[in-house]
């Protein structure tokens, strides 16, 4: 399979394919997909695939054997059917939100605490993100957020770029997961918050940070000096 379609375009909604193969009548590969599978702590996309005038809702989108596979709910696609693929937009908006929200809370708790982001979750209505920090302190963790959400005011745009694995991770925090490196590629993507934060990383974000609309944390959790736990929602 080439490149998902979202790694380029993670606006683009709607997109032509031909069905490659099909697996037990509902597991779908297309020659190619803006469906982006859960991945990265990050929530799979969902939609529909329409062949002719009948529908197939798409219910799941995960990565098997280095393909993404498309989970149908409705029988009688068959390979070499031409489809158009439609993502729930509503949803993955949200998602594109959400994960762009996650970039820039770590890139502060990372300048401001040297935190790792040790694990996460990104779902359309409440994502959770675990950081590795020397205190636990609501009142800091409430901080950050302000700075956050100070700075989706001012805004800033955010680039995707490519570059070379080896040189990308000579820069410094390229890499905020604790124990997660990129994979093991020759180019890696880039996001870059402009001024604010880059990171190697193969999903799907909003393209300036005023799209995020204003962070708010519901729940912080003291799970261990490895996981102080931040639950938070993206409003407006
Ligand atoms: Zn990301």
């Amino acid at each position: 399979m080439e490149k998902p379609l979202y790694m380029d375009n993670c606006y683009l909604k709607e997109f032509e394919a031909v069905v490659e193969s099909i697996k037990d009548d509902k597991y779908v590969v297309l020659n190619q997909t803006a469906f982006y599978p859960l991945s990265g702590g990050v929530a799979y996309d969902t939609g529909v695939f329409v062949r002719d005038n009948e529908e197939f809702p798409v219910v799941y989108a995960g990565k098997f054997d280095n393909q993404i596979s498309h989970e149908v709910s409705k029988h009688g696609l068959k390979q070499n059917d031409k489809i158009i693929g439609k993502i729930d937009w509503e949803r993955r908006y949200k998602l594109m939100r959400m994960h762009t929200a996650a970039h820039l809370l770590a890139a502060i708790f990372h300048n401001k605490s040297n935190a790792l982001i040790t694990g996460g979750k990104i779902e359309p209505d409440k994502s959770r993100m675990d950081f590795s920090l020397e205190n636990f302190d609501r009142a800091v963790i409430g901080e950050y957020c302000k700075i956050a959400n100070e700075l989706i005011q001012k805004d800033a745009p955010i680039k995707i770029s490519y570059m070379n694995r080896e040189e990308a991770l000579k820069i410094p925090d390229m890499v905020k997961l604790a124990d997660k490196m990129p994979p093991d590629v020759e180019t890696l993507r880039i996001v870059e918050i402009e001024g604010i934060d880059r990171q190697a990383d193969g999903g799907c974000h909003v393209k300036s940070i005023k799209e995020i609309g204003k962070i708010e944390i519901l729940k912080v959790e003291n799970k261990g000096k490895n996981n102080r736990r931040v639950y938070y929602a993206v409003r407006g």
